[in-house]
């Protein structure tokens, strides 16, 4: 109870401190990471629209394109696609990295930031950080911000927040929700999103060639320890086969955890120029975040990844190892 307080207080005098020196501040330039997700997405959006009623003058620059099924969410035509930057603004509010460099986005070293995050070993890169693992999805302290600003809770604000609670959440999976997830869901119903619109185009919204893909993955899926763990494998040459592109993956790695038993998941991306993107999913205390920091990632505990760069092969069997020790780790210590 007085760790929550002091918790509470803490987050009081970030969420001030932060909206002071956006209040002081007129042409603001916002950004998420690399690869972008519905929080990252969201986050910024919602941050973007906010800013506008306040009158200030705001430019959104991410180093790739969101997926194809987050295109028709409002202002999604406002954000431009950049490695590099030449900013000329007075604050760059970084929402989702815990590190500048997990934006992808040159140029911004030098500048006025502010960076938001729930991502475990964030670096505290800003000149004003506020960092809560305790938050569900980064756009719940967004919608703090937002609140702290006296902006009212548009249907637009509320459409982001909740896209960036649904998907970064799992679609109310994880184990980082907490009732504070649901009243702020709760205020963006009320505000006008309708839950049921968003699941469908969040999460319905397949190509046929997607539903391909799924079958050629979980028919080639592997299985380790005794099935409590599932090995996905995907290069070009499944995506090319099934009418695919990378844009078409995500989603694809919760697939396994649907099977009861099955305890954590792990999704090796084969990219063109060889290097091997890793993610991994799991449930209740299985910690993967712990297996992605052994090799330079990050994430949270159920939701983790990080990139390999030598051949599959070597690294594949230390990898299967240390997600057999964290499930029976994980699995001790569930109640
Ligand atoms: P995904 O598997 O969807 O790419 O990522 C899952 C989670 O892990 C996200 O929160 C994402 O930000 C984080 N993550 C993925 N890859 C990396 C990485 O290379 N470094 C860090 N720090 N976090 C990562
Ligand atoms: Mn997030």
């Amino acid at each position: 109870m007085i760790n929550d307080q002091v918790g509470a207080t803490a987050t009081a005098s970030a969420v001030r401190h932060i909206c002071d020196e956006i209040r002081k501040r007129q042409r603001f330039l916002l950004t998420s990471h690399a690869r972008p997700d519905g929080d990252s997405i969201g986050s910024q959006l919602a941050m973007a629209f906010a800013l506008d009623a306040l009158g200030k003058s705001v430019r959104i620059v991410n180093a790739d394109p969101a997926p194809d099924h987050y295109q028709e969410f409002p202002g999604m035509d406002r954000i431009e696609i950049a490695a590099e930057v030449s900013a000329d603004v007075d604050a760059v509010i970084v929402m989702e990295c815990s590190d500048l460099s997990r934006a992808g986005v040159a140029g911004l070293e030098n500048e006025f930031l502010i960076n938001i995050d729930h991502h475990a070993g964030n670096r505290l890169y800003g000149a004003v950080n506020w960092h809560d693992e305790s938050a569900a999805a980064c756009g719940e302290m967004v919608f703090d911000v937002i609140r702290e600003l006296g902006v009212r809770l548009t249907p637009e604000i509320a459409t982001h927040i909740y896209l960036a609670i649904l998907t970064d959440t799992g679609s109310f999976h994880h184990s980082n929700i907490t009732p504070r997830t649901f009243d702020i869901c709760r205020q963006t119903v009320e505000a006008g999103v309708n839950p049921a619109t968003m699941a469908r185009r969040v999460f319905d919204s397949n190509s046929f060639g997607k539903l391909k893909l799924i079958g050629a993955l979980l028919d080639a899926m592997e299985l380790a320890d005794e099935g409590r763990l599932a090995i996905l494998y995907m290069d070009d040459a499944m995506l090319a086969a099934c009418g695919c592109t990378h844009n078409d993956t995500e989603g694809l790695i919760n697939l396994p955890l649907t099977a009861r038993e099955i305890q954590a998941v792990v999704f090796f991306k084969v990219g063109p120029a060889g290097g091997v993107r890793v993610s991994m999913r799991s449930k209740y205390d299985v910690d993967v975040r712990a297996v992605a920091g052994q090799f330079g990632g990050g994430g949270h505990k159920n939701a983790a990844g990080f990139t390999v760069t030598e051949p599959l092969d070597q690294v594949r069997p230390h990898i299967i190892q240390l997600l057999v020790d964290a499930i029976e780790h994980g699995l001790k210590s569930r109640p």
